[in-house]
This record gives C-alpha cells, sequence and structure tokens, in this order.
C-alpha cells in the first residue's frame, strides 16, 4: 500500500527542525573557530614556509667551477606552453668559455606577465640549468620590468660566494 501523504502541518515541523539542526550546527563551527588561536602572520616581516615543490622565480644555476649549466638547446623554449622563453644561443670558443658545451645562451629572457610556472621548462632542461625557486613576491611597477633578463636570472658565482664568506669570516 502506498505511504499516506503527510499533512502540511507535519510536512512544516519536520522542515523547521531541520532548518534548526543546521542553524545549531553552523553556530557550533563558528564559535568553535572564535575559540582557536589567532593564525594571523605579520607579513611582510614574517612570512609561511613554501612547500618545496613550490614553482616560484626562476634561477638559471651554474656548476661549481662558475661555468654556465645552460647549454643554448632551446628545449626549455619549446616546452614553454605560452612561448614565454627566448634563447638565443651562441657558440663557445677556447677564448671565450661561458659552459662545458659547444654553445651557451647568449640570450636568455623569460616574460614573467605570461609565465604560468607551470614549471615545464624545469623538466624539459637536459642540465638542470633552469630552475624554479621559492620566491614568490614577483610584484613591480611597470612592465619592462618582468621581462627577466639573464643577468638577473643567473646564480651568482659559487667562487665569489666562497670568497665572500671567507672574507666576511676573517673580519669577524
Ligand atoms: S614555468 Fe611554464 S610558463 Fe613559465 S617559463 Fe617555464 S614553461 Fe613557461
Ligand atoms: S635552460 Fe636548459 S633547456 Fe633551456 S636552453 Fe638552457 S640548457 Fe637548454
Amino acid at each position: 500500500m502506498a505511504d499516506e501523504p503527510r499533512p502540511p502541518r507535519q510536512t512544516a515541523q519536520l522542515s523547521l527542525g531541520k532548518e534548526l539542526v543546521g542553524l545549531a550546527k553552523s553556530l557550533g563551527a563558528t564559535f568553535s573557530e572564535a575559540l582557536k588561536p589567532s593564525m594571523t602572520v605579520q607579513y611582510p616581516e614574517d612570512k609561511t614556509p613554501r612547500s618545496e615543490r613550490y614553482r616560484g622565480r626562476h634561477y638559471l644555476r651554474r656548476y661549481d667551477n662558475g661555468l654556465e649549466r645552460c647549454i643554448g638547446c632551446e628545449l626549455c623554449a619549446a616546452a614553454c606552453p605560452v612561448g614565454c622563453i627566448l634563447v638565443i644561443a651562441s657558440e663557445n670558443t677556447p677564448e671565450h668559455r661561458v659552459s662545458p658545451g659547444e654553445r651557451h645562451a647568449k640570450v636568455y629572457e623569460i616574460n614573467m606577465l605570461r609565465c604560468i610556472f607551470c614549471g615545464y621548462c624545469e623538466e624539459a632542461c637536459p642540465v638542470q640549468a633552469i630552475v624554479l625557486g621559492p620566491e614568490y613576491e614577483l610584484a613591480d611597477d611597470s612592465r619592462e620590468k618582468f621581462i627577466y633578463t639573464k643577468e638577473m636570472l643567473l646564480e651568482p658565482d659559487p667562487r665569489e660566494v666562497v670568497k665572500e664568506v671567507d672574507g666576511a669570516g676573517s673580519k669577524a
């Protein structure tokens, strides 16, 4: 036998009961959050740690002997889905050796306004030259400043860094 339809008064009571239960749950959630300790971070003085897999600003790396890792192969530019990398390669010579390979990047630029931080360039690079670091404070005040040149991307020569650290240590 089919269920008898509920009288309108009973239906309204059930609906009101459900809404009261929902309201009580919402208030419970609000009060339990209000009693938790504050999680405010005093940015920019304090910063929350980035995940190890975070992909931020790019860097061009060097070997320990100071040579640039980039061999100008353009695989990163080919892999970039938005076409924001420009690489112009040049030959290394015995008098002017920049990288261990036959060629090096004479020009290396990334248009950071177009970059979507997907990390494909890093994955495509055969010598781990281009990497995405943890830095995320990239705001600036003109479009031109978002074209990151090779000079901006290249990490310092490790030999110079060691000299500076040694110099600072001997002065202390
Ligand atoms: S992170 Fe992605 S979008 Fe940005 S330069 Fe690399 S490949 Fe291109
Ligand atoms: S960064 Fe890597 S993939 Fe890009 S040109 Fe240099 S060596 Fe090739």
